[in-house]
């Protein structure tokens, strides 16, 4: 077996890994990058936004039960973090409201991972692709690196003072999903890259580092339902957006979450109702100014309703709610309660009256026909649980008196758990903050110590 000795390892080649192994070789510290797809980017290849919440109490209102310390190294981290990306020539748009509360900006995330890519290999050191990790290799505790298999099938063996475990959360693993995100988890579809299969959670408890949170939950969106998401265009293209302001019935014809709040919230609600789907119903006005318009500033809005009928999604156009009592039996769903349930939202919202549950940010009626109704499920971008870390990036272990860190090893982005809980404020940007302070951390860097 062939052995490199570097100084830091890492095993993931997305939005953390690039970014903590672009920044070491920057520095001229040694470096090598194992990516097991045949190229680098993972799920950041499809992001576009980098983005979190604006200020420490906006954060915490939107994320209440996430780590605070994370959650703060997070927005203090966010500016430089933006910086380094355009140190690096790539182009950041001003920022732009995200999802509401958040704040972000545009960023041609190709570009960026492409020039990481490219600077680490122009400092002489070696990216990896097509190359599994088996196994950490660790010393009285001490993690030293891991042993590689290679495309010609050659093993490798490569020797680290830090190794950074970056292989982007285990949601493409329908059993880790089933086991740590919900039973009815392991049959939903996922719109992210396909190699994210939990490996870095699985070397890192290897190694003693410890999963959290329990229940912590995942960032997807509502997809139609029994939709193929084998062509990574639909990620967004028929992402059910407008779920916001439409209406969601469970097969039961019950509304059972504030559908206002967030698509990627009743996502995960969705999730728990009996058999995992729902029918999103909408009107005219729905229609005309959400589910053909802009999702976020700068991206052109589509017709989704269409995107989804064209797809195959079951769905229908109902010209009054009357319809609703037709519905086709086969689609499972009480169709007479529906419409009921329809029209007593509708009088409530009228008459101001209270509504069950609330409509926190949208509280107008759905009164304007024709309805749009979509089959709705949920499906899963990344998983929020993880190898719990500390603001340097370090993997914790649980241990009697709290946590401490397993030597030598480091989780970033997707692989790391704990800064939210059933809760959402960006993906790439975690991933570049805490990329970047595993790097801080590999070059023996205090944590304030600038970009530049
Ligand atoms: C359609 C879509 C749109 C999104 N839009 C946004 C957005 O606008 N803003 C935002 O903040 N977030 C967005 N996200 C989420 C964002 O992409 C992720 O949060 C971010 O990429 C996570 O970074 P990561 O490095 O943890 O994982 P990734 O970027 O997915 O990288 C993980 C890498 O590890 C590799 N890997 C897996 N297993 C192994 C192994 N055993 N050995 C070696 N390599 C391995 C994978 O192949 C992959 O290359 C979006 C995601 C998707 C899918």
């Amino acid at each position: 077996m062939g052995t490199t000795t570097v100084d830091l390892l890492v095993i993931g080649g997305g939005m953390a890994g690039l970014s903590a192994a672009t920044r070491v070789a920057a520095e001229g510290d040694s470096v090598v990058l194992v990516e097991k797809a045949e190229a680098t980017g993972g799920s950041a290849r499809f992001a576009g936004f980098v983005w979190t919440a604006p200020t420490v109490e906006e954060m915490r209102r939107v994320n209440p039960d996430g780590d605070p310390d994370l959650a703060a190294a997070l927005l203090d981290g966010f500016t430089d973090g933006v910086a380094w990306i355009r140190s690096l020539g790539v182009e950041c748009q001003p920022p732009v409201p995200v999802l509401g509360f958040g704040r972000g900006h545009q960023v041609d995330t190709n570009h960026y991972l492409d020039t990481c890519e490219r600077l680490i290999r122009e400092r002489g050191q070696e990216v990896l692709t097509s190359t599994w990790t088996h196994a950490l290799v660790t010393e009285n505790g001490v993690v030293k690196g891991a042993d590689c298999l290679l495309p010609d099938g050659s093993e490798r063996r490569i020797e680290a003072t830090w190794t950074l475990l970056a292989t982007g959360g285990f949601q493409g693993d329908p059993g880790l999903r089933a086991e740590y995100v919900h039973p009815q988890a392991a049959d939903i579809g996922l719109r992210a890259n396909p190699h994210s299969r939990g490996d870095g959670l699985t070397l890192g408890r290897s190694a003693g580092a410890a999963f959290g949170r329990k229940d912590a939950g995942f960032y997807g969106h509502l997809m139609p339902a029994g939709v193929s998401l084998a062509d990574p265009a639909r990620f967004v293209d028929l992402a059910l957006y407008y779920s916001e302001h439409a209406l969601l019935f469970d097969t039961t014809g019950e509304r059972f979450v504030d559908e206002t709040v967030g698509d990627h919230l009743t996502t995960m609600a969705l999730l728990e109702r009996p058999g995992a789907r729902g029918l999103l119903v909408a009107d005219a006005r729905v229609h005309r100014e959400w589910i053909s318009a802009s999702y976020v500033e700068g991206i052109p809005g589509v017709d989704k309703f269409q995107l989804c009928h064209r797809a195959g999604a079951r769905s229908a156009v109902a010209d009054s709610l009357e319809d609703f009592a037709s519905m086709p039996e086969e689609w499972g769903y009480p169709g007479a309660t529906i419409r009921d349930r329809i029209e007593e939202f509708n009088t409530a919202a009228r008459a101001n009256g209270a509504l069950e549950p609330g409509r926190l940010l949208d509280r107008r009626p759905l009164d304007e026909p024709p309805f749009y109704v979509v089959e709705a499920a949920p499906a899963i971008t990344f998983t929020f649980g993880g190898l719990l870390i500390d603001a340097g990036a370090h993997a914790l272990a649980a241990d009697g008196n709290g946590r401490s860190p397993v030597p030598g090893l480091l989780a970033a982005g997707a692989d790391a758990g704990g800064l939210y809980r059933r809760a959402y404020a960006g993906g790439l940007a975690p991933a570049l903050v805490f990329g970047l302070a595993a790097a801080r951390t590999a070059l023996g860097e205090s944590p304030a110590a600038p970009v530049h």
